[in-house]
């Protein structure tokens, strides 16, 4: 991503989830390269690692924490690093997800149900309250939700639900975390990443994705990251408690 960008992030500190590949990666790269200190996070050091490399080699400041969102340890580490290492807290994006293949909903087994709700909905809600002492005036949360929020496919109902559930989550929080902290969230359509590569590699379902659209074609992760850090950025300094649907023109809204 070698486009004219801006440097909108300068001073400021970032926490993005689930970042070490995909959208969270792509969001990472677009706030270091705006000059951001970027922290960065998932479940495998390996792959914090590698991602950090990739990161330091594009010139952008980049500290890795190993995280898994549900593991409440290191959700309290992850907050308690970026302290010791930059000192406070401007932007946090909650991007992690569990993976969306399930069945009907009224098969779907109750510890799926748990683990849908735990890692989309509540493991969001407690890093924030991990995060919120550290919280800078103007800063600004953003969450990862879905096109999937708007219409629950079939087969993905119930992650489409706990993606609904973000749309209250934002309006809840923003009206809770004003005026300091300005809370919105980001619906992505299809990206070809690991997560989406079970409907995206598949060339019926593909096709049939892209003609949903009004570009006939699927969405990056730089699609994402524009998105996102502009939500994020002073540049949205009026806005709160929205939804930004980034779908290429995909039917969306409850
Ligand atoms: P991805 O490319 O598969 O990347 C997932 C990232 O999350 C990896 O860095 C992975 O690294 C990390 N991760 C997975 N589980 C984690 C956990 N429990 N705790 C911490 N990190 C974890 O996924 P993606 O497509 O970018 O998805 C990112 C977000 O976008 C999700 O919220 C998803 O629901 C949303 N979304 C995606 C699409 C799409 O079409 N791709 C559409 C709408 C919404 P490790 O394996 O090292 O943990």
């Amino acid at each position: 991503m070698e486009q004219k960008i801006g440097r909108r992030f300068e001073g400021k500190v970032a926490i993005v989830t689930a970042s070490t590949q995909g959208i969270g990666f792509g969001i990472a790269e677009r706030l270091g390269l705006e000059g951001a200190s970027v922290v960065i996070s998932s479940r495998k050091q390996k792959n914090v690692d590698e991602a950090v490399a990739k990161l330091k080699a594009k010139g952008i400041e980049v500290f890795g924490v190993v995280c898994h969102v549900s593991n409440a340890q290191q959700r309290k580490n992850l907050i308690e690093k970026t302290i010791e290492k930059y000192g406070k807290i401007d932007v946090v994006v909650s991007n992690a997800a569990a993976n969306p293949l399930t069945d009907n909903i009224l098969e779907t087994k109750e510890s799926v149900l748990d683990k849908l709700w735990e890692i989309n909905v509540k493991t969001a809600i407690l890093l924030l309250q991990d995060a919120a002492p550290h919280l800078q005036n103007g800063s600004s949360v953003i969450f990862i939700s879905s096109i999937a929020a708007f219409q629950p496919a079939a087969s993905m109902g119930m992650y489409g639900v706990t993606k609904t559930a973000l749309l209250g989550l934002t309006k809840a929080l923003a009206a809770e975390m004003a005026p300091n902290t300005r809370v919105n969230c980001v619906a992505p359509g299809f990206v070809p990443t690991h997560f989406a590569g079970f409907i995206t590699n598949d060339e019926v379902a593909r096709k049939a994705i892209e003609e949903r659209t009004l570009f006939n074609r699927l969405g990056t992760t730089d699609d994402m990251a524009a998105a996102t850090t502009f939500l994020a950025s002073d540049d949205a300094s009026y806005i709160t408690g929205e939804t930004l649907v980034v779908a290429g023109g995909m039917p969306s809204r409850l």
